[in-house]
């Protein structure tokens, strides 16, 4: 068993550290991360200049790029002759819930090991008081070794949050909906310009079987999560819209 590590908070981070020697009793982890903190970054592939990845020591190496980039030069690259059974990202310093998995680099690189064909798992932890990523690292490596009992299948996602205190279980969830509105606070810098500063606390629907609802009650909440975005229900309802794009697509087809 090969697991390959990442995160988004940074090769130097806590959360990695004590996720990789708990996951180093299970399997042999070679962590790829980036050279610094790339939390928010989403999936972004680097495509414009050149990457570089540096030994740290042994099984540890760093990388100028987001995690997206770290599991290609990890899959595509380093592990290319002894490839990953699996792909593990975390722990992130922080929750990961509803429809911030699109922001959330930790999350990206679990999207990334799916595009190529691998398993991938997201840790990420919720920061309030009581928090440990000592614990959180302890039930990762419950949770993957849980997993690879059975056989891992190539599609499989999942997204872990673990609440700040001592768990009172695990629940199967769905992603949750967001509530709040993200402020953008305007100032002026010495010189007398605009700058912007996206802020605000985050709060969620409290929606019963929602990955936010379970982490309130106190719970790991583990999402099953798929890299296909398509809207099936709305694929499947041929309403007036689809009429008339259907119908729009006919007509570009003519020459005018
Ligand atoms: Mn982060």
């Amino acid at each position: 068993m090969r697991i390959l590590l990442t995160n988004d908070d940074g090769i130097f981070s806590e959360g990695l550290k004590l996720l990789a020697d708990a996951l180093s009793e299970i399997a042999e982890v070679v962590v790829v991360a980036p050279d610094r903190e790339q939390s928010a970054s989403g999936h972004s592939l680097t495509l414009n200049r050149p990457l570089r990845m540096k030994r740290v020591r042994e099984h540890w190496y760093a990388v100028d790029g987001t995690p997206t980039d770290c599991v290609n030069l990890g899959v595509q690259g380093l592990l290319k002759e002894k490839p990953a059974d699996l792909v593990v990202s975390g722990i992130n310093f922080g929750l990961n819930v509803g429809g911030d998995v699109t922001y959330s680099g930790t999350v990206s690189a679990a999207f990334e090991a799916s595009m190529h064909q691998l398993p991938g798992i997201a840790f990420s932890q919720e920061v309030e008081e009581g928090f440990s990523f000592e614990r959180a690292a302890r039930l990762a490596h419950d949770v993957v070794t849980a997993l690879i009992e059975g056989q891992l299948p190539s599609d499989l996602l999942l997204n872990v949050n673990f609440p700040s205190g001592t768990p009172r279980g695990v629940r199967w969830t769905r992603l949750g909906k967001r509530v709040y509105k993200q402020t953008v606070i305007e100032k002026r810098d010495p010189k007398g310009r605009k700058y912007y500063w996206i802020a605000g606390t985050p709060e969620w629907e409290h929606e019963v079987g929602t990955d936010y609802d379970a982490l309130l009650e106190g719970y790991v909440s583990v999402t099953p999560l798929h890299l296909d975005l398509t809207d099936y229900r709305g694929l499947e309802e041929a309403g007036p819209l689809r009429e008339r794009l259907e119908a729009l697509a006919v007509a570009v087809g003519e020459p005018r």
